[in-house]
């Protein structure tokens, strides 16, 4: 039996990897868009990506009363102290473009003086799952991916910060990766890894209570 599975997110690079990641589970993906008549927005001002994620999972589920998937992810730089972090998505502006962070980010980065710098730095993704058919208390998990900083873009695919993250023991970026091979290796794959048994068991709960219903 197919269950309906909503993925609280406005982001269509996410959306588009976790439909693809959520391909071989019997569920129905939509987004917070697809089922809400009227948006909600979910202020991130959590100081961690776990913070986040569970505000956007329970606020989606609890509008919504269906399973529901949030993801909050960013990318970390060790020479800044761990920026952009929870601030990916605004490094540059509150509502800036993939582009005007890239280019913050490579503005922060030059500002440093050091050419020789290897910037180390990972992505990370919390994913939390929300079924309010048990309780509104997040299932978290979590995924990493190390990788350094490039001083110019390479590649066309993924989304965000993609094009500058050189993939860890890869030659490529994360944007020079089909998307195939991205979910095999990137944070976001890694902790949608971490979440699938959970995730199945809830989808087999759904399953008993659909047949106890049916008689
Ligand atoms: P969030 O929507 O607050 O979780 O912010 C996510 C931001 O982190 C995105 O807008 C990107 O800037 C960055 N990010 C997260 N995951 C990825 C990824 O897989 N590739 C590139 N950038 C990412």
């Amino acid at each position: 039996m197919r269950h309906a599975l909503v993925v609280a997110t406005q982001n269509v690079g996410k959306l588009a990897e976790l439909r693809a990641m959520l391909a071989t589970l019997p569920v129905e993906v939509l987004s917070s868009d697809d089922v809400l008549t009227r948006k909600i927005t979910v202020v991130e001002d959590g100081e961690t990506f776990a913070e986040n994620a569970t505000k956007k999972a329970v606020a989606i589920a609890r509008a919504t009363m269906m399973l529901t998937l949030a993801d909050d992810s960013g990318l970390e730089v060790d020479a800044l102290g761990g920026a952009p972090g929870v601030r990916s998505a605004r490094y540059a502006s509150a509502r800036a473009t993939d582009g005007e962070n890239n280019a913050a980010l490579l503005g922060a980065l030059a500002a440093l003086s050091d050419e020789q710098a290897v910037f180390r730095a990972r992505f990370r993704c919390v994913l939390a799952l929300v079924d309010p058919l048990a309780s509104f208390e997040p299932h978290l998990v979590e995924g990493a991916c190390e990788g350094r900083i490039l001083v110019s873009p390479r590649g066309s695919g993924g989304f965000g910060y993609d094009p500058l993250f050189l993939v860890e023991g890869h030659d490529k970026t994360m944007a020079e990766l089909d998307d195939a091979a991205k979910n095999a290796v990137s944070h976001r794959g890694r902790a949608f890894q971490a979440l699938r048994l959970v995730l199945e068991k809830a989808l087999i709960g759904r399953d008993t209570v659909a047949a106890q219903i049916a008689g």
